[in-house]
């Protein structure tokens, strides 16, 4: 129960782990570090992970609150793209948060949102609260939406997506059409359905999961009213990287067993994020690309689909050996003394701190980036939809820490040679300890940004100052 005696924030979550996960590390870390009361609501879900990894989050001066789960089937058409699901979800169900907010005693003095929940302002300034947007993201991407939402849709489609050129945003990198944001890639429309940039630069702040040093120059190109597009000069706050390193969800035994078992940094880690798939074709590939390797590898498998966010699915049958009938046949015999498979989930802040893995094939999922970096772990850049791409070029092109696999123009389809090469190059080449000795870098720079008297340390405590300064009626 918040007390008078302490500061109190809201912080609100849209469905999915890659945004819960960093709100709640958030809220943490404005107990933690600054003194504060935070209740955290989220959008009650099935979603098992989910479930524990808010019962794994006990914490003295944290509450989360579920708001009830919305049905949005007859409001929205099954095919819409995800974001547009996830804007209307927020907006449903602004009621309830509306009179949750409305039955406490002692309410919260600000309320932060993720990207998609700046509906929710309305509710914020009807209680006199403060209002901040907590982009999960990077800076970059942010730079891109904003960008993006202030030039004309035709602009866009016949410059970008059909001449496929690059978009030059101002003072920050330009984006090639190949790494292009999922919903401008539209031949026919530009599907940015209700990017709420307007709401945003109405907030009392933007908060990102950044760093300083690491996104400079399009920090300060955000900083700048030409990209924001507004006289309201909104401050920018980079907070980051906020990550999961609590390790209190636990590691399976067998599978610490195994990892314990192997020499240190030899051990690459795959894995597609929350809910991340690949087709059938492309996972026959993969399981032929990591056996050719002969590296050791964790792989957190979900049976295919061919689409990338299929994280509904029908399980297989499996064969002689155990292997699902998704993998190729032997699959499990073959690699026994190298490789173990694991399905759908594990705890992945576990398995990144653990000394034996030294590579992490990832989807590029910006809390799985910021993960490999706090972990020093190089990377292998394998993005499937939203943002991925962006940050997967960014990763190769700019930080230089993660090698990015050559796509067969004609099927689409990352081979397993190509594959095979990936892994030992940064598990066993040359350029792969360069690559590790230059995240290890970044994961230093992403400490001194987050150690007391650093940039996000200063960031944040200055959105603290304010909060806690502000009284509402
Ligand atoms: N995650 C995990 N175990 C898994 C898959 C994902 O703990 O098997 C966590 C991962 O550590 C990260 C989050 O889920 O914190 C996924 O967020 P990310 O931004 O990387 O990708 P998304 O799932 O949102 O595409």
């Amino acid at each position: 129960m918040p007390k008078e005696d302490k500061p109190h924030a809201a912080l609100l979550a849209s469905p999915g782990m890659g945004h819960l996960i960093p709100i709640m590390e958030l809220g943490k870390r404005m107990v933690t570090h600054h003194d504060f009361h935070v209740t955290i609501f989220f959008i009650a879900s099935d979603h098992a992970s989910a479930t524990s990894l808010l019962k794994s989050s006990t914490l003295e001066n944290l509450d989360i609150i579920a708001l009830p789960s919305v049905d949005i089937s007859g409001l929205v058409d099954p095919d819409a793209q995800l974001v547009a699901k996830l804007f209307l979800v927020m907006r449903e169900s602004l009621p309830s948060l509306r009179s949750s907010i409305g039955a406490m005693k002692f309410r919260p003095s600000a309320l932060i949102v993720d990207l998609f929940g700046a509906d929710a302002f309305e509710a914020a300034e009807e209680f006199g609260m403060l209002k901040y947007v907590f982009n999960t993201s990077n800076a970059w991407c942010l730079a891109v939406m904003f960008h993006s939402a202030r030039i004309d849709d035709k602009f866009i489609l016949e410059d970008h997506v059909k001449g496929q050129n690059s978009l030059e945003i101002p003072g920050c990198k330009s984006l090639s059409f190949r790494d292009t944001l999922e919903s401008l890639r539209n031949i026919n429309r530009i599907d940015r359905p209700e990017f709420r940039g307007d709401k945003m630069t109405n907030s009392h702040g933007i908060l990102i999961n950044t760093w300083e040093d690491l996104e400079s120059s399009t920090i300060e190109a955000l900083r700048d009213n030409n990209l924001l597009g507004t006289i309201l000069k909104v401050p920018i706050y980079p907070i980051g990287p906020l990550v999961r390193q609590d390790g209190n969800q636990v590691l399976d035994r067998q599978v610490k067993l195994w990892l314990d078992k192997q020499p240190i940094e030899s051990v690459v880690y795959v894995s597609f994020g929350s809910g991340g798939t690949l087709s059938a074709k492309q996972m026959t590939e993969l399981a032929w690309g990591l056996e050719q390797s002969q590296q050791k590898f964790v792989w957190v498998v979900r049976p295919p689909s061919n689409n990338a966010l299929g994280t509904y699915f029908t399980i297989s049958e499996d064969n002689v050996d155990g292997t699902p009938d998704y993998l190729p046949h032997g699959f499990f015999t073959r690699t026994k003394d190298i490789g173990l498979v694991i399905p759908m989930w594990v705890p992945q802040e576990q398995i990144l701190s653990h000394p034996s893995v030294g590579g992490f094939l990832t989807h590029c999922g910006w809390n799985s980036t910021l993960e490999s970096i706090m972990n020093g772990v190089p990377l292998i850049a394998w993005p499937l939809y939203a943002e991925q791409k962006m940050n997967a070029a960014m990763l190769n092109e700019d930080f230089e820490i993660a090698v990015r696999p050559t796509v067969s123009k004609t099927e689409e389809i990352v081979g397993r040679y190509e594959i095979e090469k990936m892994v030992r190059t940064i598990m066993v080449d040359k350029e792969g300890q360069a690559i590790k000795i230059r995240v290890k870098e970044l994961k230093n720079s992403a400490e001194k940004a987050l150690n007391k008297g650093g940039s996000s340390f200063n960031s944040l405590s200055q959105v603290a100052r304010d909060c806690m300064f502000h009284h509402p009626p």
